[in-house]
């Protein structure tokens, strides 16, 4: 027998629809690439989107159609992303920090029929507009006044294009399960792969990542959204803010810590979320000019693990709430959040730290477990490692085009390609991706375990460990360190520093400093690039 309830598709335009209708005169605020400051509301966002729509449908996007985007987060951009999806077709958020070569491969593979660009993108998009010959149209987003000067074909400008177009258009109501966007994998091996979204997965990630123990939004919120729309869809903070209906702030292209703290501060922002290098800068800044917020109390942090000296300021010093998260695109992306239990408000200091520290309980929807290399399920125990595997809705079953055939295991569960421990409660702790640990003796050494200690020293900006090749053991590692600026550090007091906190066969066998650590499109430290530049390192004593 089947339930008699309504069977009302979740569809993305009806975010939009319903942040109009009872957000109406809540604000969007963008910092924007041509200057001054924007602000406007959902029912203006609303009423924009559905002119967009419109003129889409004018330039011949039809169903499925990719549209794409190179742009920074921005108000034209989040009409995008409701106006593309809105109208059944998929919004294709391109990373503009990739190469020429790798732009051209990712918008011939979408089959991108147009792509709208941020000015500060138009140099980028110049020199493989003309090898992209299946897009019809790029479109500057910015108005008449400022459109570029370029030797782009088919050159549109955002502003003009929606300015005759009424917002007459009813969003059209399809199957749920109906793509929705489209975003590129980083590719550390091979050529990126896409992974598609839908309407369905996109509502259901937007409900999960609003509750209390997620990202905690509300309609009294107001609401940073750092994490690029560009990577994997800004964590889905532009769908849940429509959901909820929160004040948003967007930051266009200016990420540094003055300027980010700036903008907290102007937009009385209370929550963020944001990748750890990005919270390194604006700690930083913050550090060197004695600053303090007036507004911010809660700041998601993942992407990459957040090194429990970065946890420990941010809430000692600057007394945020902090919660460590764990997910990736393939996951739309997030699959868990660390916030504590009833049961935890009692423990001690520096027990609920380190639980802190740990990745988190996955959200209502994602379930989760760690697996031997023959597959089996290890322990709840915390101890036992093993590869994380996941599935849910939000999860991805295939990548697009069914790029690297069936990525699931053969009882249908998706590979991460991440190691951790799940313990007695749920709490996720990654001890690295299954191509960073550090393989020595047969025994692993996590990565991430011995980047966290360094960066927890007083003269450590950044620091990256990644494994070189040994004749005896495999693999050992190499501490790869950026000092503070005017910091004074050797290589033994840094390896001094190690003492007691870990098992001696942990210890780097050699630290290298440098300037900068090299970093992927994404803002993560690019490990591929390090195991490149050290490939012929030799280790005292080889
Ligand atoms: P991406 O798809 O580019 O977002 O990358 C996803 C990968 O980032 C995951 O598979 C992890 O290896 C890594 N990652 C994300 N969040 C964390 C975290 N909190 N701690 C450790 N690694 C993380």
């Amino acid at each position: 027998m089947q339930g008699l309830m309504m069977d009302v598709p979740l569809m993305i335009s009806s975010l939009i629809r319903h942040a109009d209708r009872c957000h109406s005169d809540t604000e969007i605020v963008s910092r924007t690439v041509e200057g001054p400051v924007h602000r406007y509301t959902y029912h203006d966002a609303h009423v924009r989107s559905r002119q967009l729509a419109r003129a889409l449908s004018r330039l011949g996007v039809h169903n499925a159609d990719r549209v794409g985007t190179l742009a920074w987060n921005g108000y034209r951009h989040f009409e995008l992303y409701y106006a593309v999806s809105g109208m059944g077709a998929i919004v294709h958020t391109i990373n503009p920090r990739l190469f020429h070569e790798q732009l051209v491969y990712i918008v011939g593979d979408a089959e991108d029929r147009i792509v709208f660009f941020d000015l500060t993108f138009t140099a980028l998009v110049e020199k493989p507009a003309a090898a992209c010959t299946g897009v019809k149209h790029w479109v500057a987003m910015t108005d008449r006044a400022h459109r570029p000067q370029a030797a782009i074909p088919g050159l549109l400008c955002y502003e003009d294009l929606i300015a005759g177009e009424s917002d007459d258009f009813d969003w059209p109501e399809f199957d749920e399960n109906t793509a929705s966007a489209l975003c590129y994998t980083s590719g550390t091996t091979g050529k990126p792969k896409g992974v598609l979204f839908s309407h369905r997965s996109t509502l259901l990630h937007a409900y999960a990542i609003s509750l209390p123990d997620t990202k905690g939004l509300s309609a009294s919120s107001s609401v940073l959204t750092i994490v690029p729309m560009f990577h994997v869809n800004a964590w889905g903070i532009p769908y849940a803010a429509a959901l909820v209906g929160c004040k948003l702030v967007f930051p266009g292209g200016a990420l540094d810590g003055a300027s980010l703290y700036r903008l907290i501060e102007a937009e009385a922002v209370d929550s963020t979320s944001a990748v750890p290098t990005v919270w390194m800068n604006l700690i930083n800044y913050m550090q060197q000019n004695k600053l303090r917020f007036s507004t911010l109390k809660h700041t998601t942090i993942g992407g990459a693990a957040c090194p429990p000296a970065m946890i420990r300021t941010l809430s000692d010093e600057f007394g945020l709430r902090v919660m460590h998260g764990w997910g990736m695109t393939e996951m739309s992306p997030v699959g868990t959040i660390n916030a504590p239990k009833g049961k935890h408000r009692g423990l001690p200091a520096d027990a609920r730290f380190q639980l802190s520290l740990k990745q988190g309980r996955p959200l209502y929807g994602v379930e989760m477990k760690v697996v031997d290399f023959e597959g089996r399920e290890l322990p709840r125990d915390g101890k036992s490692a093993g590869n994380v595997v996941v599935r849910g809705p939000w999860v991805l079953r295939r990548y697009f085009k069914e790029a690297g055939g069936n990525p699931l295991t053969p009882d249908g569960w998706l590979p991460t390609g991440d190691v951790g421990t799940i313990d007695a409660d749920g709490y996720l702790q990654i001890t690295d991706r299954s191509k960073d640990v550090i393989k020595s003796g047969g025994e692993w050494i996590s990565s991430i375990e011995l980047e966290n200690i360094a960066v927890g020293h007083p003269s450590v900006n950044e620091a990256a460990v990644i494994g070189i090749r040994h004749p005896k053991w495999d693999e050992r590692p190499l501490l790869i360190v950026v000092k503070r600026p005017g910091a004074d550090l050797t290589k033994e007091a840094l390896l001094a520093f190690y003492e007691g906190k870990i098992a001696k066969w942990w210890l780097p066998d050699d630290v290298v400093f440098v300037d900068e650590l090299p970093h992927t499109a994404t803002g993560k430290l690019s490990k591929l690039t390090l195991r490149e530049q050290f490939k012929d390192y030799q280790l005292p004593g080889c």
